[in-house]
């Protein structure tokens, strides 16, 4: 059955054209109330939608289905994110589809602000020709404060280097590197209040943010700041900002977001002749608008097909370099996490999974790699659908302690992944590498050193270390038509233990599980499917 994909709000003709070429089945259902979406999204495996539509925890609980929401934008404030988490529904955004036209409307603000273009065009409207009033200011020499350098904000910078200006900027999350790469010098956010004579937000709206320019902020800006708001709304003290624009502490400012939305008509700041605003239109251009369908839809059509995740909100954040580096690791964890699972079926009750990362693999981002050997020890247990998101929580939720651990000696490997599921009675220890970047194999089970595929269906067993144990388990599998496809072999060091891992081309039943059981010298066979 072809997945289905349920398109919310307005996207771009041609978001939907990319969605129906990947084999999708759309539906376009732009405007439904509440209630007629929740009655129709548990039949939809994604869900597209810009800024509209309300994806809260009462409509998701209707989405039975559903493993993605897409959205066309960068703000995710619509969605419930932890609802989303919970229920293993993977949320994606496009972040920087947009981010050009956002810089360019915040350059034409901090431009009309500092040459009083809105006012002019109104009072020359109004019959008026007041040159004096509108005596405005040069960019060039000025100092550009810039809260938040990602996507956008680095842009504004850019392009107000081009006039001129220096740039200073405050983001925690940036290296001095970065920064020096970027063009502006790091500041603390004392520094960039006394320094700026523009100040522009760029940083979302979180708990540290709120009210991020207050009162007592706009007391210290310099006489005369601009002061530009293309974020979010409820970054800005509103009220405390038309006192200061009234008393003439401060040049100007210009808003393309509010706290409300749209602002009351009587609210204080419509009032004030030294403010200007758009109306949340930072993001609407034709360009913007394709270029976030395109995204989005690329996006749902990559996961659906073939798990991808890209952009995901709910997801440890991973860079494009980032997951040059682990990529080839992403599946050796999937399908190690999957092997332990089935290996420590009768550990009495999993307290513990400890990832290791050995030799390069040390020093890359570990989130993603431990997100997906969660995965796949949970994915054929549970009865939910379990994926990256939602699997650290579902081991919370069990109370199944979760550790990584680095280390430089990966043996002999250049890379060595290992996963430990400790419980009540005993461990059992995986580890794996990847040959030639996508081949990933086990080197690792318990105490026996081997080199296997974790593909399709195995047969491990563990026996004496004697003659012909590997002929009885070949004969009796031959016998039941079980094509053997590859087997890889293994001794303890001391030689008290021997063991075997087969790739078969089917599944035994369990009669001859049973007779593989009592060939002479076998210990315990036990089946996996990877
Ligand atoms: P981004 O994630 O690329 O950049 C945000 C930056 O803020 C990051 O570098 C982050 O490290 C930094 N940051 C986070 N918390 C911070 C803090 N407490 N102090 C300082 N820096 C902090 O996001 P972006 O794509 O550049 O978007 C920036 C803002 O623009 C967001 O609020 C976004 O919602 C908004 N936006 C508005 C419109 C619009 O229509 N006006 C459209 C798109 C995006």
């Amino acid at each position: 059955m072809p997945n289905r994909v349920l398109v919310a709000d307005d996207l771009s003709a041609e978001g939907i054209r990319i969605l129906r070429e990947a084999g999708l089945e759309v539906d376009v259902k732009v405007g439904l109330p509440p209630d007629a979406l929740a009655d129709l999204i548990g039949d939809y495996d994604a869900l597209a939608v810009r800024s509209a539509t309300k994806v809260t925890a009462k409509l998701l609980e209707r989405a039975a289905r559903l493993k993605v929401v897409g959205r066309a934008g960068v703000g995710v404030d619509n969605v419930d994110l932890d609802a989303a988490t919970r229920r293993g529904v993977v949320v994606m955004n496009t972040p920087g589809g947009s981010s050009v036209t956002v810089a360019e409307l915040t350059v034409a603000h901090i431009l009309a602000l500092a040459r009083h273009v809105a006012q002019a065009t109104a009072s020359v409207k109004g019959g008026k020709w007041e040159k004096k009033r509108f005596q405005g200011r040069e960019l060039a020499g000025k100092t550009l404060g810039v809260v938040g350098i990602g996507n956008i904000g680095s842009i504004v910078v850019n392009r107000c280097r081009a006039f001129g200006m220096r740039a200073v900027a405050y983001d925690p999350f940036i290296s001095a590197d970065a920064a020096a790469r970027l063009g502006v010098t790091p500041v603390t956010l004392d520094e960039l209040w006394a320094q700026a004579d523009v100040v522009s937000l760029h940083v979302p709206l979180t708990e540290q943010t709120r009210n991020l320019v207050s009162a007592d902020v706009l007391r210290r800006l310099r006489p005369g700041a601009l002061l530009v708001n293309c974020a979010r709304g409820g970054l800005v003290d509103e009220a405390a900002l038309a006192e200061a624009l009234a008393e003439g502490r401060l040049g100007g400012a210009a808003f393309d977001v509010f706290e409300k939305e749209p602002p009351a008509p009587d609210h204080p700041l419509l009032r004030s002749e030294r403010f200007i605003c758009t109306p949340h239109i930072g993001a609407s251009t034709e360009e913007a608008q394709a270029a976030v369908a395109v995204g989005i839809a690329e996006q749902l059509a990559a996961y659906l097909a073939r798990g991808e995740v890209k952009n995901a909100v709910n997801l440890p954040a991973v860079s494009p370099e980032a997951l040059e580096r682990v990529g080839p690791y992403l599946e050796l964890a999937l399908r190690l996490g999957s092997l332990a699972a089935q290996l420590g079926l009768g550990l009495g009750g999993v307290e513990e999974v400890k990832v290791e990362f050995a030799g390069e693999l040390a020093s890359a981002p570990q989130r993603p790699l431990t997100a997906r050997v969660l995965r796949g020890l949970f994915q054929h247990f549970l009865e939910e659908p379990v994926n990256e998101v939602s699997a650290p929580a579902v081991a919370r939720d069990r109370g199944i302690a979760v550790r990584e651990e680095r280390s430089a000696d990966a043996e002999d490997y250049v890379s060595l992944l290992t996963v430990r599921l400790r419980g009540q009675a005993r461990e059992v220890v995986v580890s794996g590498t990847v040959f030639g970047r996508k081949e990933p194999r086990v080197v690792r089970v318990n105490q026996f050193r081997l080199a296997a595929e974790p593909e399709g269906d195995l047969v491990i067993c563990e026996n004496d270390d004697a003659p012909g144990v590997v002929g009885n388990l070949g004969v009796a599998l031959g016998e039941a038509g079980v094509n053997i496809a590859r087997i890889a072999l293994a001794r303890a060091d001391d030689r008290s233990a021997a063991f075997c891992l087969l790739n078969v081309d089917s599944p035994p039943g369990p009669e001859l599980l049973e007779r593989l059981r009592r060939l002479p010298h076998v210990r315990s066979v036990r089946v996996a499917r990877i």
